[in-house]
């Protein structure tokens, strides 16, 4: 028999996949790639590592 799924991962995923359509609908409304806090651009390389990411790196990290 089949161990029990581990449920945590579709948390995970779920949790993910709201975080891309933020995302999305942010790259409708041309916000995508700002800050939510600050309003500045978020870096690039930032951007390239986590293409989701909501917060500049001062503001993610305060
Ligand atoms: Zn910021």
């Amino acid at each position: 028999m089949d161990p029990a799924p581990d449920l945590s991962i579709l948390d995970d995923l779920e949790t993910e996949l709201r975080d891309v359509e933020h995302a999305l609908h942010r790259l409708d409304d041309r916000s995508y790639g700002l800050c939510e806090v600050c309003g500045d651009p978020i870096s690039e390389s930032r951007l390239e590592a986590s293409p989701a990411a909501r917060l500049c790196r001062d503001d993610h990290s305060a």
